[in-house]
């Protein structure tokens, strides 16, 4: 029997709703193989800075710290509530800025996946859906405008001005360019490189060391794209895309989109990978407009437990066994609210019903051997 110790961070908004169903599942996982998980929960986010004064406390770093993985909600409250909290405290600042330099979690991979039997989630038309989305978004995580310094002051004609700064050297570009380029060789071999070189010189440099690294990788067929024209494809032809590699804030912005195109954000899990840790959350905040109501999609949130069970306890037949759990789910017509469209037949139910349904399809799922 083998102990993983997890740090759970339930957040704020939908975070405790669908942190409660991702980990009814890890203990369904626990009933069907020789494991166990040390679940300790710990604040963190706004919630966790009225309670406690920080938004990423002392014990809960110390928790962190100790865990072999990290399993986090979103965070955040909604505009009026958070302008209560000093700015270097609101929780994407003072807590999940701090919790990725801590653990240098600078690879960010953020599925976009949309089987053709559930096409009815997107907007996009059926014939765009095809066969399925199936695609890989890697954002570097800890790098570029989010992290650059930031200036606030009044200049000499007493105007207001901010200023920050992108940078990003050539180690943090390599690696994550080779989280790239591997992932599209154990994959279908194409990686798109996504980035803004006709105006930003970070994206010619990011360019120059890709070039300098291609060699290494002949059997990786490179598509360059500018971030806006990514944007545009993404919504004309997503399954033109595999893998795609870009900076920070480019990857922010596209994985809403993918979210977008495949019907919701509560369908984006992701995993954020450093090279001692890693930590796993949905792509998406923290929806304080449905907050409490248990309404929100957990699928995030489990999906981003099965990343974990992947990608930090070599469990992969196991998480594949949760995703199809969860697709069985909306194929039997069942889906949280957010997934429905207009002239679309779904039956809804709750946050908490999809994840107790997962848990019955896992349940019934033949054992890993
Ligand atoms: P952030 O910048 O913190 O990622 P955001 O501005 O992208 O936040 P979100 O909180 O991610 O905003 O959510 C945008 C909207 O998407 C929400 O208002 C909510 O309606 C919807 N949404 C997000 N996540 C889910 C979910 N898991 N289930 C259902 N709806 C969701």
């Amino acid at each position: 029997m083998k102990t993983h110790r997890v740090a759970v961070l339930p957040g704020d908004g939908i975070g405790p709703e669908i942190t409660r169903a991702a980990l009814k599942v890890l203990r369904v996982v626990e009933e069907r193989n020789p494991v166990h998980f040390d679940l300790i929960q710990a604040p963190f986010g706004a919630q966790a800075y009225f309670d406690h004064g920080h938004p990423f406390p002392e014990t809960t770093q110390a928790i962190c710290d100790r865990a072999d993985a990290i399993l986090k909600g979103p965070v955040g409250l909604d505009y009026e509530a958070t302008k209560k909290i000093p700015v270097d405290m609101q929780p994407e600042r003072g807590a999940v800025l701090p919790l990725r330099a801590r653990y240098n979690t600078y690879a960010n991979f953020r599925p976009i996946v949309l089987p053709q039997a559930l096409a009815h989630f997107s907007p996009l038309r059926p014939e765009i859906i095809g066969d399925g989305i199936d695609i890989m978004l890697i954002r570097e995580l800890v790098g570029g405008l989010y992290f650059g310094t930031k200036t606030v002051g009044v200049d000499a004609d007493n105007h207001r001005y901010v200023e920050e700064t992108l940078r990003y050297d050539e180690i943090q570009i390599k690696q994550i360019l080779k989280k790239g380029l591997e992932l599209a060789q154990r994959r279908k071999g194409v990686l798109h490189n996504i980035h803004k070189s006709n105006v930003l010189k970070s994206s010619v440099l990011w360019n120059e060391v890709l070039e300098e690294m291609a060699p290494a990788y002949p059997d990786v067929k490179i598509v360059h794209m500018l971030v806006d024209a990514a944007a545009t494809h993404l919504c004309l032809n997503p399954r033109q895309f595999d893998v795609m590699v870009m900076e920070n804030m480019f990857g922010d912005i596209l994985s809403d989109q993918g979210g977008g195109i495949i019907g919701s954000l509560g369908l984006m899990p992701s995993a954020c990978i450093g090279d001692a840790k890693a930590y796993y959350e949905p792509s998406h905040g923290s929806a304080p407009d449905i907050a409490g109501r248990n309404i929100a999609n957990p699928y995030s949130m489990i999906g981003s437990a099965a990343m974990m069970l992947e990608y930090s306890f070599g469990m992969a037949a196991e998480a594949r066994n949760i995703w199809a759990a969860m697709q069985a789910v909306f194929a039997d017509g069942f889906s949280t609210p957010d997934l429905t469209q207009p002239g679309v037949k779904v039956e809804t139910i709750g946050t908490e019903a999809f994840g107790d349904k997962v848990v019955a399809k896992l349940r019934a799922a033949p054992r890993v051997a």
